[in-house]
């Protein structure tokens, strides 16, 4: 998006509008705090602003500035749905193409034609947006918020909520600012966060710190599971339906299990399958170092997405077969796995 284009959009913004807020499907710490961020934002300019995510975030975010207040689709059909017939503004973000809001949502999306403004950091964006600001180096969508309100010269408006929910998507999508797009604007813009109230310590605890005992046996399990590939410097991680049962998952257990995969050395590609027996599919996490593209590998093999580090995508298989043609795909990859 240039200068003409947030011009555009400042124009749009001019006067009060119904604005409906939505983001992707088992939504991250990046796609509620970028939403509430700009929820907050939109709300003080003077707009009618509602958040809808297609189904409920894990725990560790249930503390989160207006998290009460969004809108689960899944969960409230007819609210949701009245909500985004009427709003003439849709801003998606952290997402770049409608499958990502799931079945439900998503296809309801497909009927509607609202002025929609896209803000997202993914790879390769779907063309349904009227307007696009896109930039996959950036870390996250909450740093693209920051900047979104800095092009619009509304950085005045920054408050506690907005610092806490800006702060809490930068440091999830990043990994706690160690992820390679981490860079010197984003520790810039996180100290100006800082600077607006953004209890950095507090937060992290809250993310962080919240453990149980259940999710620390699932973990134990996980790495139990581990597999190794050496030849390919992969390794990767399986849990099934029952032994998620048996230890009570919840939603956001498994988050940051692959990142155990990754970090063995010598092991550039990670991987975590994770079977859905609800859903009937394997939901599965793609991690890598260097640089072997897992964007391009979900979206080849397993009809997903996401940037060249990290990206997610989906088996119709059962465990054991996605598993397989996991195993059978690395020979393909064998030069590029070594030489990354
Ligand atoms: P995670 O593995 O943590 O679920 O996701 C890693 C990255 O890939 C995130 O940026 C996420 O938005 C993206 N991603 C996860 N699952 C999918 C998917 O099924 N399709 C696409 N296009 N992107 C995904
Ligand atoms: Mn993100």
């Amino acid at each position: 998006m240039d200068s003409n284009d947030f011009q555009r959009v400042k124009e749009v913004l001019s006067e009060p509008k119904r604005i409906g807020i939505v983001t992707h499907r088992n939504p991250d710490g990046d796609a509620y705090g970028s939403s509430l961020a700009l929820y907050f934002y939109l709300t003080k300019l003077g707009h009618e602003v509602k958040v809808i995510s297609p189904n409920d975030c894990p725990g560790f975010l249930k503390w989160l500035p207006g998290e009460d207040e969004i809108v689960i689709f899944e969960r409230d059909l007819k609210r949701g749905s009245a909500i985004l017939e009427r709003s003439e503004v849709v801003f998606a973000l952290d997402f770049n193409a409608l499958n990502r809001l799931g079945e439900v949502m998503g296809s309801f999306m497909e009927t509607l034609n609202p002025f929609y403004v896209m803000i997202d950091h993914h790879q390769e964006p779907d063309d349904f947006a009227d307007f696009t600001y896109v930039d996959p180096e950036i870390c996250s969508t909450s740093q693209l918020v920051y900047q979104f309100m800095e092009e619009l010269g509304d950085l005045d408006l920054l408050d506690e909520d907005i610092s806490t929910c800006l702060y809490t998507g930068i440091l999830t999508d990043t990994g706690s600012f160690r992820f390679p797009a981490t860079d010197s604007k984003t520790h810039r813009i996180v100290a100006d966060l800082l600077d607006h109230g953004a209890k950095n310590s507090e937060i992290y605890s809250r993310i962080h710190d919240v453990n149980t005992y259940d999710r620390l046996q699932l973990l134990s399990r996980a790495l139990h599971n581990l597999q190794v590939l050496k030849p390919y410097r992969t390794a990767y991680i399986t849990l099934s339906q029952r032994e998620l049962n048996r230890f009570n998952f919840q939603r956001g257990d498994t988050e940051g299990f692959v990142n155990y995969a990754l970090s063995l050395n010598n092991v550039i590609f990670a991987a975590i399958f994770i079977e859905d027996k609800k859903q009937k599919i394997i939901k599965i996490s793609f991690r890598s170092s260097g640089s072997f593209s897992v964007n391009e590998f979900a979206r080849r093999h397993f009809n997903g997405g996401g940037h060249i580090n990290a990206a997610g995508g989906r088996s119709d298989l059962s465990l054991k077969e996605t598993v397989e043609k996991f195993r059978g795909l690395l020979p393909e990859y064998e030069k590029q796995l070594k030489n990354s």
